[in-house]
């Protein structure tokens, strides 16, 4: 069968010209639209960690992350108990980080980072 380009009316494959509106029938026009293939999104693999300093960096990326989509909440939302249940969490998350950092200070501090590299 081929589809009428212009009123959509079906046509047995051998008419050349729509019976109902009186456009060109072609056979490229009964090939369905191919469908929009989106590109997969490229993977980059994470460096490896091999030193104390690059683990820790990942560390505080990963503890970042849900501060940033706390921020995003905090300026995108209109419900004020939802403002405040963000502001909450961004206190907990820098509470957090605070405590990563005074950790790791820790850490280098009792000379145990020589023992982590790994
Ligand atoms: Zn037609």
């Amino acid at each position: 069968m081929l589809t009428c380009p212009h009123c959509g009316s079906q046509n047995p494959d051998y008419y050349t010209q729509c019976p109902n509106c009186g456009s060109a029938l072609s056979a490229a026009q009964q090939q369905a639209a191919a469908p929009v293939s989106y590109a997969a999104p490229s993977y980059q693999p994470a460096e490896p960690v091999t030193t104390t300093g690059g683990w820790f960096g990942w560390y505080m990326l990963m503890s970042l992350l849900p501060i940033i989509g706390t921020i995003i909440m905090l300026c995108s939302t209109k419900d004020p108990s939802a403002k405040n249940y963000a502001k909450l969490m961004l206190i907990l998350q820098i509470i957090a980080i605070v405590l990563y950092i005074i950790m790791f200070i820790c850490m280098a501090a009792s000379g145990s980072l020589s023992s982590m590299n790994y």
